[in-house]
């Protein structure tokens, strides 16, 4: 028997059992897809907690400390895998087009800095000199130089790979649904039958709040918010650093493709790639850099971010003894891999987490309320 079962193969559902085998736990992985795709694949891997520009001083407390974490976890998995998953800390530029976007990112530039970020507001030649695909008439620009970047994809692949070296099980099913009498968690069902386990861990992104066989007193509101992508082919190192315009971005990787990233839509379970995603993307993009205006579109996607009530993930125990939750980690599930991963499996392992009581699955009013209206 497994000691720990957990639903979904993205970087939340990986990192947590990869922690958890390296502790000697066994563990087994259930997913309807392949490991490492949906949101987890989709993401544009931003590690930007002050960018975010977060008024909730523990979800920030929390993205700082994962941010921390970041290098020793993907050394560890280089080490097991072989596989560099390209962490990059070429800062973030909030690039202003006019005197106005200035100004505005000046009066945040405090805010930045008082969060943790290491800031310099930029001139025009400055910016221009770092990134000289920019607009050669951009006003300015607000660089915060403490944050970084990760291959989400490549990590996704990496973690996959070191879950396999150290004996994870991974089972692929249509169907799953949790087993659970009124006070504790007893397995989980699938089309082949019942397996039981002590710890059943809901890491199923965007779905978590739909999990099958989740008693009312236990679901967790998880949302869909989609989000569409698209990337450009440039010549490799044409650009280094994140570049913000407004709430778009561009993330310049390693393999030449340049993200432009993300439309914010809530629409249900609905990943199309949508004319008018690709349309306001395009805008921002060529706003900010009109030189990439003859370089192919090489890729277009769209994936879920799964969104809690509150914009905190829920993390931790619920009511059903055994059954503990990872999910709702919204716009920033990558960033937060490491420490939801390692407090998690302390939390199963040694019985305790204490970083993870402001993500209490308890704070929706005292009791957690039934997700409403999910399909998938
Ligand atoms: C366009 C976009 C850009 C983003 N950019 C960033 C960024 O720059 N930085 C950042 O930190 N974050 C970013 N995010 C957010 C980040 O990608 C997510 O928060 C994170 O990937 C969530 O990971 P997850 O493992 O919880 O969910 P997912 O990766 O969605 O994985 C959930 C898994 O659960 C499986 N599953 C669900 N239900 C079931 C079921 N009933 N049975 C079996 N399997 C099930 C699914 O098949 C899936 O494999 C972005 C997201 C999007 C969409």
């Amino acid at each position: 028997m497994a000691d720990v079962f957990v639903v979904g193969a993205g970087l939340i559902g990986l990192s947590t059992a990869y922690e958890l085998a390296q502790r000697g736990v066994a563990v087994t992985v259930y997913d309807r897809d392949e490991p490492a795709q949906a949101a987890s694949w989709a993401g544009a891997g931003m590690l930007a907690p002050f960018s975010e520009a977060t008024p909730d001083r523990e979800l920030l407390a929390l993205s700082r400390a994962s941010l921390e974490r970041y290098p020793g976890f993907v050394d560890g998995l280089r080490e097991r895998t072989g596989v560099d998953v390209r962490l990059r800390r070429d800062g973030t530029m909030h690039v202003a087009l006019g005197e106005a976007q200035l100004a505005a990112l000046a009066a945040v530039a405090d805010t930045f800095r008082a969060n943790g970020g290491d800031v310099a507001l930029l001139e025009r030649g400055e910016v221009l000199a770092r990134e000289p695909f920019l607009a050669k008439d951009l006003a300015g620009a607000l660089y915060v130089a403490n944050e970084a970047q990760v291959d989400n994809r490549r990590l996704g692949r990496a973690l996959l790979a070191a879950c396999r070296g150290l004996g994870v099980r991974f089972e692929r099913v249509d169907e799953i649904a949790l087993e659970s009498d009124a006070r504790r968690v007893r397995g989980v069902r699938t089309p082949y039958g019942f397996a039981a386990a002590p710890v059943v861990v809901n890491a199923a992104g965007a779905w978590a709040g739909a999990l099958d066989g989740v008693p009312e007193s236990a679901r967790i509101p998880v949302r869909p918010v989609a989000g569409e992508m698209l990337a450009i082919a440039l010549p490799p190192a044409a650009m280094r650093s994140l570049v913000w315009l407004g709430h778009r971005y561009l993330v310049p990787r390693d393999d030449g493709r340049l993200l432009v990233g993300a439309t914010v839509v809530e629409r249900g379970f609905d990943v199309r790639v949508t004319a008018a995603g690709m349309h306001d993307l395009l805008d921002a993009a060529l706003a900010v850099a009109p030189a990439l205006a003859s370089f192919a579109v090489v890729e277009t996607w769209a994936g879920l971010r799964p969104a809690s009530h509150d914009g905190r993930p829920y993390l931790g125990a619920t009511p059903i003894e055994g059954y503990l939750v990872a999910a709702g980690h919204y716009r920033n599930g990558i960033l937060l891999t490491p420490v939801t991963a390692r407090a998690i499996a302390a939390l199963i392992v040694d019985g305790a987490a204490p970083e993870l009581a402001p993500f209490a699955c308890a704070r929706v009013g005292g009791r957690l309320v039934p997700a409403a209206n999910h399909t998938s």
